[in-house]
């Protein structure tokens, strides 16, 4: 896609659009494309420009094969031994663990099996919609040249870890999900150059990635603007319902109003929301990341070293080594030692990985408790429509995501049924 985006600078005083969408990102930039397609006119409003936030540097996969939530039992029973290591898979930095308790309460309760599995069968559905969605909606965006289809490897160092990843495979089997469990042999016919400590893995074929996550949400924001969509540079502070729609205040003061706005400003959301009353438990999940130049190995699938949280993937603008969780808030610097260390433990793994080079990285996942998105109206009025909090699966989950606000915004009945999304879920 070759025309650059149109980008009108600061909000002035602009005609108004049938459709504000705030946020920039990839869940945002879908669907206002998504809209655009339904015959709207639309803006995106965002206060740095798009590809601003997590979209930018993910790992770039389409995790469609990811339908069991974070939040479940297995996470609990591995999350002690993970909090012992400061650098390790999972982290709360002390500055903000009150903060996040709260949070990790409602995770904690939606772990339990009978919200685990309410939570699996509405991701399920939505991953189905996603993957569905997504190749037509690459071609209609001139897109569909940076998709992908080398599957995931996910590699265990014993059998006991083996062992216990097999609940979840028999999970994703009755879900249709296919794999293939396979010795190290096997693997190395996959992905050559593993260490022999990894001496089982479990590949799945139907698992896609994006040529690169930042270049593709470029791509969207050029799409948008051909299709005569314009891109403000504003930051939002405020939104409040008028008589047949809403306005937007961005924090210079100025306003604009829609028919109707679709928030979607990622982990920065709920602030957001809040002026329109409502207390929404998002919080973010950091990731950290390396970007190795091209060439640091020859990677031919994502690789998933999921005992240890992170994943190493080929993207058209490197080799990235990412992953971790740290829950640390919007505000504590980051700390990359994170992305150091896991530099540290992929050269260990991958004996042939040149390590030098590479550009550090921090990005806030938008994550609710129960791992699923807020995807629905605001409680005071219909014109407001949330879509955020899609924590690992932004990316994977865009395109469902944007079929389903269209659908909304075209006052038509939702592809799936949204009831398990309500952004009012947790009261
Ligand atoms: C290390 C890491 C690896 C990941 N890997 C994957 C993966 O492989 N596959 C996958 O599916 N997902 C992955 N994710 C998750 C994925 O990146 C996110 O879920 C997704 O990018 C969220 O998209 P978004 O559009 O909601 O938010 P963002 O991309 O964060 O965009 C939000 C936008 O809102 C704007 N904004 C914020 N506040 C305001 C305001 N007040 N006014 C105006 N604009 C505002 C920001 O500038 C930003 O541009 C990963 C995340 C991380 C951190």
């Amino acid at each position: 896609m070759s025309v650059p985006p149109r980008h009108a600078g600061k909000l002035g005083n602009m005609s108004r659009s049938d459709v504000i969408v705030i946020g920039a990102g990839v869940v945002g930039l879908s669907i206002a494309i998504a809209a655009q397609m339904r015959g709207l006119n639309v803006t995106v409003i965002d206060r740095e420009g798009p590809a601003a936030g997590a979209s930018a540097g993910n790992a770039g996969a389409f995790a469609f094969t990811d339908i069991l939530p974070l939040a479940s039992p297995g996470i609990l029973k591995k999350a002690p031994k993970w909090l012992l290591d400061p650098l390790g898979p999972l982290s709360i930095p002390p500055a903000y663990a009150l903060q996040i308790a709260p949070w990790m309460f409602r995770f904690w309760r939606a772990c339990q099996p009978s919200r685990v599995a309410q939570s699996t069968s509405a991701q399920t559905a939505l991953m189905d919609l996603s993957k569905a969605e997504l190749e037509p909606f690459l071609a209609a965006t001139d897109a569909l040249s940076m998709l992908r289809k080398e599957g995931n490897l996910q590699v265990y160092e014993s059998g006991a870890e083996y062992e216990a990843s097999l609940p979840g495979w028999q999970a994703r089997e009755k879900h249709g999900i296919e794999f293939r469990h396979m010795h190290a042999a096997e693997m190395a016919d996959i992905q050559p150059g593993i260490a022999p400590r990894f001496i089982r893995g479990t590949f799945t074929p139907g698992w896609y990635s994006i040529a690169d996550p930042k270049l593709y949400t470029l791509a969207l924001a050029a799409q948008f603007s051909a299709r005569g969509g314009v891109i403000e540079i504003a930051e939002v502070k405020a939104l409040s319902p008028i008589a047949d729609g809403a306005e937007v205040v961005a924090v210079d003061g100025r306003r604009h109003v829609a028919g109707k706005v679709v928030l979607s400003a990622g982990a920065f959301s709920h602030r957001i929301a809040r002026t329109l009353g409502e207390n929404i438990p998002l919080e973010t999940e950091r990731g950290y990341n390396t970007t190795l130049p091209e060439g640091s190995f020859d990677l031919r699938t994502q690789v998933t070293f999921g005992g240890h949280g992170f994943v190493v993937t080929r993207l058209t603008s490197g080799i990235r080594v990412g992953g971790a969780v740290e829950l640390g808030g919007l505000e504590l610097p980051p700390n990359f030692k994170r992305s150091e260390a896991m530099l540290k433990k992929a050269q260990a793994f991958l004996p042939g990985l040149k390590a030098e080079g590479g550009s550090q990285w921090m990005g806030f996942r938008p994550s609710m408790p129960d791992s699923l998105p807020a995807i629905g109206r605001a409680k005071t009025t219909a014109n407001v429509v949330y879509a955020f909090g899609h924590g690992h699966l932004g990316l994977t989950q865009s395109a469902g995501t944007a079929r389903l606000v269209a659908d909304m915004l075209s006052g038509k009945t939702t592809a799936i049924d949204i009831a398990a999304f309500s952004p009012q879920r947790f009261g």
